[in-house]
């Protein structure tokens, strides 16, 4: 579903990504462990076109990310042709970025009714349905501020859901929460794995890593320094560097 092929990003003359090789298959896992500073995020970045990439090439189903390939030449996509490319990726944050001003149902039928073009009625049965998929079936008329922090990345993950995308992406979902509401955002991220979502996940959860990914991969300085199985990356790292940093997260 997801495939990289050297692909390179600078920010000015820092080059963040030198070149980043991988590749998911529909319904994997792909963990995304490294250091602080490694270029995960901005990896992330470059799938769902929140940032241009400066060379190589990114395809999300066998579709060039930004681009399309037209006479043997490629041609720069429109905003609209980008924005539906984007529709197809779900994307989490750290951060919950729920609307403030809205309910969880309301934050999850925003999507599908403005951008989707759902019918209320339709997109909220569904919402309905997504939020009991997250374990938040009786909080749907909650506000976020009314809601912990693992309720509102169960929100976050629900509205996401709810574009229907083939892919979704996590950036450290569960990094800004308290650890005894890490458990329940995993419980809901490993469901969407069982039901055969393909995901990556940028995460330090190692548990999570070895029991959902299908393949782990570890990032140093803008390079994949190496991948392969989590039970071989974590129990056997062949690098030093994913040592020392294996020893650190552990
Ligand atoms: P963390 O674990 O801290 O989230 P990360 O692996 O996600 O780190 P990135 O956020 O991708 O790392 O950042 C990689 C490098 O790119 C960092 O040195 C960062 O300062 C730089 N960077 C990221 N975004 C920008 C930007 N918009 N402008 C300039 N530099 C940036
Ligand atoms: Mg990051």
């Amino acid at each position: 579903v997801v495939r990289a092929e050297g692909v390179h990003k600078s920010f000015g003359r820092t080059e963040v990504l030198k070149g980043i090789d991988l590749s998911v298959a529909a319904g994997e896992v792909m963990c995304l462990v490294g250091p602080s500073g490694s270029g995960k995020s901005t990896f992330l970045r470059c799938i769902n076109r929140l940032e241009t990439i400066d060379a190589g090439r990114l395809y999300v189903r066998d579709e060039l990310i930004g681009y399309e390939e037209r006479d043997g030449r490629v041609h720069e996509l429109t905003d609209s042709a980008v924005a539906r490319q984007r529709r197809g990726i779900g994307m989490v944050f750290q951060r919950f970025n729920l609307f403030p001003h809205m309910t969880a149902l309301q934050n999850v039928m925003e999507a599908p009714v403005q951008v989707r073009k759902e019918s209320r009625a339709e997109a909220t049965e569904r919402a309905r349905s997504l939020l009991a998929r997250v374990g938040l079936a009786d909080r749907a008329h909650s506000y976020p501020s009314q809601l912990s922090g693992g309720q509102q990345q169960r929100v976050a993950i629900a509205r996401a859901l709810a574009m229907r995308p083939e892919l979704m992406l996590f950036d450290e979902p569960t990094s800004a929460l308290d650890p005894e509401l890490v458990g329940e955002v995993l419980d809901v991220m490993r469901g969407l794995a069982d039901d055969g979502m393909t995901m990556i996940v940028v995460t330090h959860e190692m548990g999570f890593a070895r029991e959902v990914g299908d393949s782990l991969v570890f990032m140093d300085g803008g390079v994949v320094v190496e991948s392969g199985t989590p039970t071989d990356v974590l129990g056997s790292p062949r690098h030093g560097r994913t040592q020392a940093f294996l020893g650190k997260v552990r």
